[in-house]
């Protein structure tokens, strides 16, 4: 593919690859010999929401293609700029969710925490695009507050490591909470919601096998992988780490107009997941945030799609359909 970005793969520090970062829209479209009619779009458009791509990534994606499904999820476009009635900044409620900063507490047994306000990557769809990571930012003294928080609940056995991308903080910082919570008696749980092992698979550390694997509570990587194309050799090796290091894992899905909304890649995509040991969790219904609506597929297509893949696919390779409502009790099963 690209030489130049493959060799970058074998970095040893990882952070040394987030901080290498494509962003600038003119180098994407070079990297990978793009119409330069595309750029004075992808440029407004960036202007709102930046682009970041780990080079690693744009390796994985087809020069002179468009409609790479990947490219596709992180070239900004001029779309992104069009108003849609009921696209919004808060599409979930979460900032009624907030208890404190850093954490939000919505559903049964289970709290969120805001570990990391940043990507390595900024997906287009994504539905914290406007999220107001800056109040968010909760350093060593406030996760005291949210520490105690936890310790007062005894409802509360899971807790889970979110962002932004949890793990773009550093393994010293996150093994540093993992030990707080694992103080608390009643939790039992531990689990990292992170697209990182599959966009810059360097950052699957001996350090995060660490702190993770060898925590006493049981724990869980659900990672964010959209097409199989994103599954390449680099991404197998992290996950077969990840599975050494006795990490359960489960894979979740955004259903993407033209990048991965019909039935030859959904089930291909379960099948490469299986393969490597990750199992489908969800399929979740694009949630309705502010320049994203070009994304969205008809929900009457998404049901089709989830029976045709129920008719495919043994059960267990087959992710739940789900849509986020603001105020509900749990993920809404879509029928
Ligand atoms: C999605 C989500 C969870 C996890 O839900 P599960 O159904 O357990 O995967 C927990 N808290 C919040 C705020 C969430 O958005
Ligand atoms: S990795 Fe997740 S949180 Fe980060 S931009 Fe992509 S969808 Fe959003």
């Amino acid at each position: 593919m690209i030489p130049r970005t493959a060799a970058k793969c074998q970095t040893e520090n990882w952070q040394d690859d987030a901080r290498d970062l494509v962003r600038d829209p003119a180098e994407l479209i070079e990297l990978l010999a793009l119409p330069a009619e595309t750029l004075p779009a992808a440029r407004a458009a960036a202007e709102q929401f930046a682009l970041r791509v780990p080079r690693s990534y744009v390796a994985r994606m087809a020069p002179g293609d468009l409609n790479d499904p990947l490219l596709r999820q992180v070239l900004p476009l001029g779309d992104e700029l069009i108003d849609h009635p009921g696209y919004t900044h808060d599409p979930l409620g979460e900032q009624a969710a907030n208890a404190l900063p850093g954490l939000i507490h919505k559903y049964h047994g289970r709290v969120l925490l805001i570990v990391s306000g940043s990507c390595v990557i900024n997906c287009r769809y994504c539905f914290r695009r406007h999220f107001p990571y800056a109040d968010n930012r909760p350093g060593r003294d406030q996760w005291g507050a949210a520490l105690d928080y936890i310790a007062a609940d005894p409802s509360i056995t899971e807790v889970i490591f979110s962002g932004g991308d949890p793990l773009s903080a550093a393994d010293a910082q996150l093994a540093w909470l993992a030990a707080a919570i694992e103080a608390i008696p009643h939790v039992r749980r531990l689990r990292v919601h992170s697209r990182l092992p599959v966009v810059m698979p360097s950052r699957v550390t001996d350090a995060l096998l660490d702190w993770l694997g060898k925590s006493r509570l049981c724990a869980s990587l659900v990672i964010h992988a959209n097409h199989p194309n994103e599954l390449d050799d680099t991404v197998a090796i992290a996950l077969a780490r990840l599975r050494a290091a006795n990490i359960t894992l489960l894979n979740q899905t955004v259903l993407l107009r033209g990048i991965n909304d019909d039935l030859e890649t959904l089930s291909r995509l379960s099948e490469s997941l299986f393969a490597l040991g990750v199992l489908p969790y969800y399929l979740h219904l694009l949630d309705p945030v502010a320049g994203a609506a070009h994304f969205d597929t008809e929900r009457s297509h998404a049901l089709t799609l989830h029976q045709q893949l129920r008719e495919r696919l043994p059960g267990y390779l087959v992710p739940k359909l789900v849509q986020e409502i603001a105020g509900e009790a749990s993920k809404t099963p879509v029928a």
